[in-house]
């Protein structure tokens, strides 16, 4: 173990409830989508890692299928885990899910009990960890009863496995139903993670209100559209973005003349509010008092960096909120 932690590190970030429950997660949360797997350079995702926990980033973000091959970001998180942070997991916010294609058959994705206990098995041994703090179904399974996909993640917290559950990319109505299911057993259903950015605001209409009600949290995932709400796609393409390296869940395409002009227009209003286009993006995501955390993804250092220096500015005034409102076309 070489790394020594930061004494300042609780300084400068700011810590959310999550709804209205016990736990605080910090403003800024940092996910293992892309960069952390096995096709990734190692040592400088492990310098994400020690420089996100020394800027008060105590929550980390996983899911079995994440890395490449899947499984590999838990994999290497784990030995990053043990290597540098083993003394520090009682200041660790550890998040894992199921819900997508993980092995062949019947059983190895989706919502049953027995895919989401086999596959919370499975994380944890990758990890190396006897628990995770919040355990989510990675996504809604219409197919299979929800009081078992519930009842599956309540298992998990009296099983000792994960301390807190949670559901990601559920529709508002079905989020409502899960909130009454929970309540009746007494799980700590603490956290919906839905898509939210000003590309994409769908969770608005209906489900920040659902979360709202029930007092659970939100944490938002992918507030920068994946790199598109910065300045980095203005001049093009460049060879070390996402979108050039040809990740499945975003492309060429998705850079349009008229996002571009979009974020050109918001660099104005992000430049007067001494703040990157990147930073004013988690910021404005941070907004809803229902969000209690922006889960942003990096491939640099300096860019973990930049985004934690969103907090610096969090507040909008009504007439910025307009502007931004009238550029996004909403
Ligand atoms: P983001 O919108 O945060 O995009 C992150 C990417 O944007 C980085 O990898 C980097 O890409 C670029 N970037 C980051 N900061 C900057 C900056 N300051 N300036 C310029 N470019 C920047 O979302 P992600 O897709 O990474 O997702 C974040 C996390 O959300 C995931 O790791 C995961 O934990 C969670 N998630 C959850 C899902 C779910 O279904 N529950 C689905 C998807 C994500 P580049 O490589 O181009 O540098």
């Amino acid at each position: 173990m070489s790394y020594i932690p930061k004494e300042n590190r609780y300084e400068q970030m700011r810590y959310n409830y999550l709804g209205k429950n016990g736990l605080k997660v910090p403003a800024i949360s940092l996910g293992l989508y892309r960069n952390f797997g096995d096709t990734d350079d190692f040592a400088a995702a492990k310098k994400m890692i020690t420089t996100a926990f020394d800027l008060g980033i105590t929550h980390f973000d996983l899911a079995n299928n994440y890395g490449e091959p899947s499984g590999s970001a838990e994999i290497n998180f784990g030995r990053i885990l043990n290597e540098e942070l083993s003394n520090y997991r009682d200041e660790l916010l550890i998040a894992t899910k199921a819900g997508y294609d993980m092995w062949p058959g019947p059983y190895g994705e989706w919502g049953s009990r027995k895919y989401m206990l086999s596959s919370l098995d499975q994380s944890l041994k990758r990890l190396k960890l006897d628990y995770v703090d919040i355990y989510y179904s990675h996504r809604y399974d219409p197919q299979t009863p929800l009081e078992e996909t519930v009842g599956a993640l309540d298992t998990a917290v009296r099983q000792g496995k994960a301390l807190y559950v949670g559901v990601s990319n559920y529709p508002a109505d079905v989020t409502r139903k899960v909130i009454k299911l929970f309540k009746e057993l007494k799980t700590p259903f603490v956290s919906h993670q839905p898509n939210y950015s000003m590309f994409l605001r769908d969770a608005e209409n209906e489900l920040f209100n659902v979360l709202d009600e029930g007092g659970i949290g939100a944490i938002v995932f992918q507030p920068l559209y994946q790199g598109l709400l910065s300045t980095k796609y203005v001049q093009g393409i460049p060879n070390d973005s996402r979108v050039a390296k040809g990740v499945d869940s975003i492309s060429a395409e998705q850079v349009t003349k008229e996002r571009i002009e979009k974020v050109q227009k918001l660099k104005a209003i992000a430049a007067e509010r001494n703040q990157s286009v990147a930073q004013m993006a988690i910021a404005w995501t941070l907004r809803h008092q229902v969000v209690a955390s922006a889960l942003i993804g990096a491939s640099k250092t300096e860019q973990v960096i930049e985004n934690v220096g969103a907090l610096d500015n969090l507040s909008f005034t009504f007439e910025e909120l307009q502007a931004i409102d009238n550029i996004l076309g909403t």
